[in-house]
């Protein structure tokens, strides 16, 4: 009888926990923390994407802001599980120290009780035992406080080389090159895979044939664009060399056109003039320009801005009302 009871409470709080399950299983959260460029804006942090899949917290870039936009989530500094670099340029590494040495503070925010783990193109593990010299003091004095060596702020960085993929409860990450600039061969995109749904992060790249290949099928992919007005592409030789290592909003139209994605979202977003007294294209201007080449769904990202990806996709802004501003979009 007392057996049949407990049997009877159990597949109570199992009934009751099945859709928090489910809710985990079968999901992947994409926020965009920033969606910027190096402008030190206080509107568009720098880039970083946080992707959030199987109970992982997985880090895409990490550019200005990042701690800070995660501070806004109320998520623990400690607790991205891994963080991945598409590119070294300095708008998408500037906030690793923030991230890395104020997550080892064990304060609400910080927290982080294991090292670092960073995975990046060729030169990561070099910059990752760079900025550990560069911050020996913090990293000796804390271990001296704590009297013991801090393992928190071990850093384990390794060079993704040919066939690199991450595989961790059934989330799968695959690295795939892109094309950023000539003289530039390994900034790299990344494809997530989770529970038979994907988003593609094209990092830095102009056109290229590699990324279409990697995100056919897709179910979101988060794109970069750049634009300029026409009077500085017309004047300022150094707008058309910054244009020329990005997408163009024609040039993403085409990326979607061919890999039909549910959902398109720009991020590391540039746009440019070389007066300040004429105003930069807007968003509306990278919308249009994309529509005359790509009808399907299109956004343009904005901080804080989530994605949930399963059999629909909600889109959510972030309100600091803690309101949410649901949109279903397909
Ligand atoms: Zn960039
Ligand atoms: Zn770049």
């Amino acid at each position: 009888m007392r057996s049949k009871i407990t049997y009877q409470i159990l597949l109570i709080l199992f009934l009751i926990c099945v859709p928090f399950i489910t809710a985990q299983t079968t999901t992947i959260r994409v926020t965009l923390l920033g969606t910027g460029a190096p402008v030190p804006s206080i509107e568009r942090f720098g880039p970083s994407v946080l992707v959030e899949a199987g109970g992982q917290k997985l880090l895409f870039d990490c550019g200005r802001g990042a701690a800070q936009r995660l501070w806004q989530l109320k998520i623990p500094l400690g607790q991205i599980d891994a963080l991945f670099l598409t590119h070294l340029h300095s708008d998408h590494v500037v906030g690793i120290p923030d991230l890395w040495l104020t997550g080892c503070i064990p304060a609400a925010y910080g927290r982080r009780e294991n090292p670092l783990q960073v995975f990046g193109p060729c030169g990561t593990k070099e910059m990752m035992e760079g900025l550990a010299k560069a911050f020996s003091w913090d990293i000796n004095i804390r271990s001296k406080e704590k009297n013991k060596v801090d393992s928190s702020a071990v850093v384990n960085a390794t060079n993704i080389t040919d066939g690199f993929i991450w595989e961790k409860d059934r989330i799968k990450v695959t690295p795939f090159i892109v094309s950023h600039a000539d003289f530039i061969d390994s900034a790299l995109g990344y494809r997530i895979e989770y529970a038979g749904y994907s988003v593609i992060l094209s990092g830095d790249t102009r056109y290229s044939e590699n990324l279409i290949r990697y995100s056919i099928g897709a179910d979101v992919i988060i794109h970069e664009v750049a634009a300029a007005n026409e009077q500085s592409m017309q004047t300022s030789p150094l707008i058309n060399q910054i244009l020329g290592f990005h997408s163009s909003p024609e040039d993403a139209g085409k990326v979607f056109a061919r890999t039909k994605p549910r959902l398109a979202v720009y991020s590391h977003i540039v746009l440019l003039t070389s007066d300040p007294t004429i105003p930069p294209p807007t968003t509306n201007d990278l919308i249009s320009r994309t529509q005359k080449i790509y009808n399907g769904a299109l956004m343009v990202g904005e901080d804080l801005l989530s994605i949930e990806i399963s059999d629909k996709i909600n889109v959510t802004k972030f309100s600091v009302t803690g309101k949410s501003l649901n949109e279903i979009i397909k």
